[in-house]
């Protein structure tokens, strides 16, 4: 997961830099679905004078990638505005937890982009985000959650939206990467000629069958068994 770092300059309005020790993570949709509103479009707009004056900023923006009329294909990317450790104006509630406390995330609406993508890859973030600075899930709220708004608006009037998005972060967070040891291990099994390559996963577990099977390979690749 690559995050773009593309800060919102010191001294803009909407850069306090009040420092921030983050305790929730907010969920915001853009409600913006024109055509190229995608993530580095947003961090265009941030740092802007428009969101200068309102003033108005956020963490992350994440979109879901986008296949232009002249095929142009762009991934799903994530842009950061602030650092975690400075508070936005994203959550309508002043000073408030919501603005105060909690990191804001807004996913992205553009016709052109995988919404489905966009929604993934935000959890993904939330899941990182959660661990990073040790957030319950239960700290993952609605932007409605601080201010009397319908945000974030794609999540909350798809039937499910809301939940789903949820447990596709747990899922995130329950995924756990093998130690480099483990990798360099399988590959090592792989380019000997003891297992497919692309068939085991590091972490996978190892039952007697299978093991006298690698074995036997000793003898019959040659590999192992020449003297
Ligand atoms: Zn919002």
């Amino acid at each position: 997961m690559e995050i773009i770092k593309d800060f919102i300059p010191e001294n803009r309005k909407n850069r306090p830099g009040i420092p921030m020790n983050p305790k929730w993570i907010t969920i915001h949709d853009t409600a913006n679905t024109r055509t190229g509103a995608d993530a580095f479009a947003h961090a265009e707009y941030l740092k802007g004078d428009e969101a200068e004056s309102k003033p108005v900023s956020w963490h992350f923006s994440v979109d879901g990638g986008s296949i232009a009329k002249d095929g142009t294909v762009k991934p799903p990317q994530i842009y950061q505005h602030l650092p975690t450790d400075e508070i936005g104006w994203h959550a309508g509630d002043g000073h408030g937890a919501g603005n105060m406390a909690s990191i804001g995330v807004e996913i992205c609406e553009n016709i052109d982009g995988d919404r489905a993508r966009a929604e993934a890859l935000a959890a993904e973030l939330v899941a990182w985000l959660c661990k990073q600075y040790n957030i319950p899930v239960l700290n993952v709220v609605q932007h409605s959650n601080w201010a009397k708004k319908d945000c974030p608006r794609v999540l909350r009037n798809r039937p499910g939206g809301w939940d789903n998005f949820i447990a596709q972060v747990k899922m995130n967070m329950e995924k756990t990467e093998p130690p480099e040891w483990k990798v360099v291990g399988l590959k090592w099994l792989e380019e000997n000629g003891f297992i497919t390559p692309g068939r085991w996963k590091a972490e996978d577990q190892l039952d007697m069958g299978t093991l006298g099977v690698i074995l036997s390979r000793l003898t019959i690749t040659g590999k192992r068994g020449e003297k």
